[in-house]
């Protein structure tokens, strides 16, 4: 329907921002009920999950003709295994999710899950498999209930409270004035950046699909909610295959592997404890966040005692 109201250039550039944020992008592609750059092969098949091995395999990719983002990108993400990204704005993390969800295709090298080149699968079928809990999650004017069964629509309101105990966020919505039933984004109540991330790991709870991606928020949050949301994803990701791009190197020191990304060449590869111990780029990151959370742990301590 909307379609039919807005011209087509400003539905491009809709489109295109939501690239971008990937905001939602499942209820975009509802709504638009398009994808105008990147289509189907015909013969394309749905996506065969077996265990959710991703490989990322020489892959090369440009946004612009005369600009490389990613050059010859290789790794692996073990099914059921964590796999972190880290590294300076602009190196190409979020580029690295935008090409899994295939936002775009690569220039060079190819993406498999579980062996299949995902430009040999349907789109739908791909997106189907693969959670997405983005930075900044927009919610539907509706119900906190609605926001959260979206993840899956034939979901009890029983399944819908456990998803939300889960994420750790039911203690917030039953203390709401009308629990589930409070109407929340533009037009209702508005939550924090940590309530609307923890709603979206609700619903990827319930849709329960077998790849996650996180992209850690990149603004601060307090430690009590950065921890509830650690304890959220921890239990979302249990047994999938996950991709993390972290801004906080605390919440993945447990992942089994990191990735340095730097300028679109990954610079260091390996666990929390190796990369410390080599002394490189990530190890200077590290040293970097502590003295900054140990400064602001002083400054409030300060401002405690006065
Ligand atoms: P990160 O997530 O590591 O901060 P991104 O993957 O978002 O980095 O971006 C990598 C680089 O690609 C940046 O230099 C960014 O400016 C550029 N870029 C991102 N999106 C586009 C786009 N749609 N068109 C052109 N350049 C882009
Ligand atoms: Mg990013």
């Amino acid at each position: 329907l909307i379609q039919l109201y807005m011209p087509l250039n400003f539905l491009g550039t809709l489109y295109r921002e939501m690239k971008q944020g990937i905001v939602d992008i499942e209820i975009m592609f509802d709504l638009l009920d398009e994808e105008p750059e990147i289509e189907d092969r015909p013969g394309a098949r749905p996506l065969e999950v077996r265990d959710g091995t991703i490989r990322f395999e020489s892959v090369a990719f440009r946004y612009d003709a005369d600009r490389p983002i990613l050059k010859c990108v290789s790794f692996e993400v073990p099914a059921g295994r964590t796999v972190a990204i880290v590294g300076p704005s602009g190196a190409g993390k979020s580029t690295v999710s935008r090409i899994l969800f295939r936002f775009y295709d690569v220039a060079g090298g190819r993406v498999t899950i579980d062996g299949q080149d995902i430009r040999d699968v349907t789109q739908a079928s791909l997106r189907h498999a693969i959670g997405m809990v983005p930075q900044d999650t927009v919610l539907f004017n509706d119900t906190i209930a609605y926001n959260i069964g979206y993840g899956r629509v034939s979901a009890s309101r029983e399944e819908i409270v456990e998803a939300a105990r889960l994420a750790q966020i039911d203690g917030f919505i039953a203390n709401l004035p009308l629990g589930y039933d409070t109407e929340v984004g533009e037009r209702g109540l508005k939550l924090s950046g940590g309530e609307k991330q923890r709603v979206a790991i609700a619903r990827t709870i319930l849709k329960s699909p077998p790849i996650l991606v996180l992209d850690e928020a990149t603004s601060a949050l307090d430690t009590h909610t950065e921890k509830e949301i650690q304890a959220a994803l921890g239990v979302v990701s249990r047994g999938r295959t996950t991709l993390v791009i972290a801004h906080r190197l605390s919440t993945i020191i447990d992942a089994d592997e990191i990735i340095v990304l730097e300028k679109g060449e990954i610079v260091e590869k390996g666990t929390h404890h190796v990369l410390l111990a080599s002394n490189g780029v990530y190890a200077g990151m590290w040293n970097r966040q502590r003295e900054a959370a140990e400064a602001a742990e002083r400054l409030k301590e300060t401002v405690e005692s006065d």
